[in-house]
């Protein structure tokens, strides 16, 4: 058990250390770039966002955009890709970017 705590704090540390770089990136750059799921990435960008947000800084999202006619997707709360755009029902949506700001 408390292995695992460990490791998710490794995991979220290393995550916002390739956020911090200063580049934009997609939650699979960050899986890549850790070595997991990018499922995974999307359980922790919450929680990274808010220990950000107790230092006073913050995760910024360029959303998603749909690729077909240009949609975006501004008022997205959750992290993850949309599955289709409303505007035009086209399923090839670009994921959003993210960096910390
Ligand atoms: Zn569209």
């Amino acid at each position: 058990m408390e292995i695992l705590i460990m490791e998710t704090a490794t995991v979220r540390q290393r995550l916002m250390e390739i956020l911090g770089q200063g580049g934009e990136v997609t939650a699979i750059d960050l899986s890549q770039a850790v070595g997991i799921g990018e499922k995974e990435v999307y359980q922790h960008l919450p929680h990274i966002a808010r220990s950000l947000a107790t230092q006073g800084r913050g995760l910024r999202i360029d959303p998603s955009r749909c690729l077909k006619c240009g949609y975006v997707f501004e008022d997205r709360k959750r992290f993850t890709r949309p599955g289709r755009c409303p505007r035009c029902r086209a399923t090839y949506i670009r994921r959003p970017f993210f960096s910390i700001r």
